[in-house]
């Protein structure tokens, strides 16, 4: 059978893709090496504990907001979601002093000046900008926009220049920064528009789902099987073959071929490029340019299962830094583990937490000399490894937790490696290509390739994240069926 459109890859990018193409009346097909669908969106249990894998919060789902108006268009607003708290949905922790995030440009900005009362104009200033761009974001999504040179602009700004000319408090300018566990901040490379639109977006309201990010995949799964398309698991794609100039055809690792008119890659493009073993339209320099592409950094994570009714429930997420100067995460070497994010997993009363998930940034050269060894058979020096950062991540967590010894059940720890092994993520990198605003036309990918017929789509194009990944859905459709045709059902409150 022949379809109009193979997917690889089923993260939300490609279960979204074919959502859109399949509402559209195309037969899709989307190919997924794992027996679970989801890729960073999968849950996992042990000891009976289910546990996320990256997908832990999202913000701007409220009413009229625009992640609402994206998870309508997808059927996804039934799903379980639970608001963080409207006043402290986060918290920074900076030497041993906190300071909130509360929802809303203006209570996020009054909330902020109780502490920081000098800064009262820089702070109105910075939410003013974190609007224009959070507001900026649907017409993007508009037939005939022009949003896509603004937002293009906002790209080649540095986010940490902004910061710097915005705020004139350096502990102010780590605070507004220390959620920023949700991208890599990088002073040297970060485009302002990342920086502004996720930020924008958990300031407009925070929500985390109970079930975890699998519920958003199974539930765009049914759907896309309901409206006639097909979800293969324990299908990874090993071979894309091109003919007279077009692909043609997808090989599965059974051995089994995949033939559709379009195919779209919801996998990291050098990983893409490394599938066409034989083309006359991909040039060497195109493969060179994409292979030399930086990735972020990858996320070293701590899932632990505690015993019953020991740590209560917070809700909110909390970002515990050793000292400040937050931007300079990225300048992380081997080096006591700076910061990490703590986020909860409530029991059903919203009592007491389950488990957490502490995480925290890991760059590929810290886990490199694993690289050729596989799941479960690393080594006992990459358990050393783990244990040690494991305790280092449980010691800045006891900084809010102070009974966390004792509460204690069991942890379970990944790494860069693990992302890698499971998702094909290069690297493992948490959030794929790194977008640089001094080489904005080399760092952000469209979805078009060399290959007529390959499209791109997922975290490596514009914007990481559920938000980011959702836009990329829209403007890859959109280069099979137009704009308004990719668009058509999705509509923003004004
Ligand atoms: C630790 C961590 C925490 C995060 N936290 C958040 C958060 O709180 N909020 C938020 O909005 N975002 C968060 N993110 C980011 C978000 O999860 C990702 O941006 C998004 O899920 C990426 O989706 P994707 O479609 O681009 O690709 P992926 O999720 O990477 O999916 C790619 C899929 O392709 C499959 N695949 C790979 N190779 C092949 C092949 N050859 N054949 C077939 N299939 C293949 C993989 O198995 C995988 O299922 C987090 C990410 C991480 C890593």
């Amino acid at each position: 059978m022949k379809y109009d459109v193979a997917i690889i890859g089923s993260g939300l990018g490609g279960l979204q893709c074919a959502y859109i193409l399949a509402r559209k009346g195309l037969n899709v097909c989307v190919l997924e090496k794992n027996p679970v669908v989801g890729g960073c969106l999968q849950t996992f249990r042990r000891n009976g504990v289910e546990f996320d894998t990256g997908f832990h919060y999202v913000g701007g789902l409220d009413d009229g907001q625009p992640l609402n108006a994206i998870f309508h268009y997808f059927n996804l607003l039934h799903l379980p979601w639970h608001r963080w708290d409207n006043d402290a949905f986060d918290e920074v922790r900076i030497g041993g002093q906190s300071y909130f995030f509360a929802n809303g440009y203006q209570h996020f900005a009054d909330t902020l000046a109780e502490q920081f009362p000098h800064q009262r104009d820089n702070l109105k200033r910075y939410v003013e900008m974190l609007k224009t761009v959070g507001d900026g974001l649907k017409n993007s999504l508009l037939p005939h926009s022009d949003e896509e040179v603004f937002s293009r602009s906002l790209f080649t700004r540095s986010a940490y220049e902004f910061l710097c000319e915005t705020i004139t408090d350096p502990l102010l300018r780590d605070v507004v920064s220390g959620t920023s566990l949700k991208m890599e901040l990088n002073r040297r490379t970060l485009p302002l528009y990342v920086f502004a639109q996720i930020n924008s977006s958990f300031i407009q309201s925070a929500w985390r789902l109970n079930g975890g990010g699998q519920l958003i995949a199974d539930e765009l799964v049914k759907s896309i099987r309901q409206m006639g398309g097909t979800v293969l698991t324990l299908a990874g794609v090993v071979e894309l073959v091109e003919r007279d100039g077009r692909l043609a055809q997808a090989i599965v690792d059974s051995g089994e071929s995949v033939e559709a008119e379009w195919f779209i890659s919801d996998i990291h493009p050098a990983a893409t490029l490394d599938l066409i073993k034989e083309s006359t339209q991909v040039r060497k320099i195109y493969r060179r340019r994409i292979g030399n592409l930086q990735n972020t950094f990858g996320m070293f994570t701590v899932n632990v299962a505690l015993k019953d009714g020991t740590v209560p429930y917070l809700n909110r997420n909390q970002y515990v830094y050793r000292t400040g100067n937050v931007w300079s995460l990225a300048d992380y070497a081997d080096r006591p583990t700076p910061g990490i994010l703590l986020s909860y997993r409530a029991e059903a009363d919203n009592r007491f937490a389950r488990n957490i998930d502490l995480l925290t940034p890991m760059y590929w050269p810290e886990v490199e000399r694993w690289a050729d060894t596989k799941v479960g058979r690393r080594g006992t020096d990459y358990e050393d490894f783990k244990r040690r950062k494991t305790d280092e991540c449980l010691a800045l967590a006891a900084e809010v937790i102070p009974n966390l010894t004792q509460a204690v059940e069991k942890t379970f720890s990944s790494t860069p490696l693990t992302y890698r092994d499971y998702t094909a993520t290069a690297q493992g990198a948490a959030y794929g290509i790194r977008k640089d605003y001094n080489n904005p036309m080399l760092t952000l990918l469209t979805p078009r390739t060399p290959v007529p017929n390959l499209l791109l789509t997922g975290q490596n194009l514009n914007l990481h994240g559920v938000l980011g990944v959702s836009m990329s859905s829209f403007f890859t459709c959109a280069e099979i069926l137009g704009m308004a045709a990719a668009t058509d059902g999705l509509k923003f409150e004004d």
